[in-house]
């Protein structure tokens, strides 16, 4: 029998990881740019991350149709021939990590032949012959293209969004993030990149801008933009002129009606209800508040355009 059989599950994680750490190298290093030193100059200095990147991403895609193979079965995956399997009673048992698995056009045709081609997104087989292309000239050390990052953020989330439905790269990305071990320990270093895990849509709207992010989310985020009360509050720090706080919009109405009372955060992933009534701050014009705090006597609403608060007698 064959045995350590591998499951779906497996593959995906792993599958994550690849594409993850390919989108979190280009954050790393765009976050360490200073002023001084052209971005572009930054980048040609740091191609090795892009090519790396993209080895990634194709063994991301690998790990994703594999994961979608297993569902049907694992055996599939097997590139040995069946007359050479040694599953028969007289046979040792055979470990599945020491066979070699299938990849390429191969591994493409069986999983159009378990998840069938209306399922899959149109683009998909365009953009992983592509990186396949790609991928192999980087790993036969022949063709040096100047890889940018904008390209290599495409690739990623195009990836996700074909593969695994929209929402799927920034739920991946913040899982992952979530997860980081500094969390249990109160790590204050961990705790200051939570305030500024937002600022990782800033960095992709900036470089790709919102109408190319705008069909990898559920929400339309080319909607007019709203504070989300979770993520501003989680931003203040304490600055000697007073606090501070991300004037980052993330939330939008969802769905978008102009009366809507539904806002959905696609930063933190939350939804919330908010009441529809104009600001009192002389100059805004925003008419959408939440109601930040509420006891006994009093509730306080803020404004998601301004940031200012009102309090009145509880209803
Ligand atoms: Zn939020
Ligand atoms: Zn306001």
């Amino acid at each position: 029998m064959i045995t350590g059989i591998p499951n779906a599950n497996e593959y995906k994680q792993i599958a994550m990881e690849c594409l993850i750490q390919a989108y979190n190298s280009i954050v790393s290093v765009d976050n360490a740019l200073t002023n001084s030193t052209p971005r572009e100059k930054i980048w040609e200095y740091n191609q090795i991350v892009l090519r790396s990147g993209l080895v990634l991403i194709h063994q991301g895609i690998e790990g994703l149709l594999k994961s979608e193979i297993c569902k049907t079965s694992p055996l599939l995956l097997i590139e040995k021939k069946r007359g050479d399997w040694k599953t028969l009673p007289e046979s040792a048992d055979e470990n599945f990590s020491e066979l070699y698995t299938i990849g390429g056009e191969d591994l493409l045709r069986t999983y159009y032949a378990c998840i069938g081609a209306k399922k899959v997104h149109e683009k998909f087989l365009q953009l992983y012959e592509e990186i396949r292309v790609r991928r192999n000239k980087i790993v036969h050390g022949i063709g040096n293209e100047k890889l940018t990052p904008e390209y290599i953020l495409t690739l990623i989330l195009d990836t996700f969004t074909y593969l695994l439905g929209k929402d799927s790269f920034w739920e991946a990305a913040s899982s992952k993030f979530y997860q980081h071990p500094g969390f249990q320990y109160e790590d204050e270093d961990v705790e200051w990149e939570d305030m500024i895990h937002y600022n990782k849509m800033e960095h992709l709207s900036f470089f790709l801008g919102k109408k190319t992010l705008k069909k990898h989310f559920s929400v339309d985020i080319t909607a007019r933009p709203y504070l989300c009360p979770h993520c501003t509050e989680k931003s203040e720090i304490a600055t000697k002129k007073g606090a501070k706080r991300a004037d980052s919009k993330w939330a939008f109405l969802h769905p978008n009606d102009p009366l809507g009372t539904n806002l959905s955060c696609i930063v933190c992933q939350s939804d919330f209800g908010v009441l529809r009534e104009d600001c009192g701050k002389d100059g805004c014009k925003g008419n959408v508040k939440y109601l930040i705090e509420d006891d006994d006597d009093s509730e306080t609403y803020i404004c998601l355009t301004c940031w200012h608060d009102e309090t009145r007698e509880a209803s």
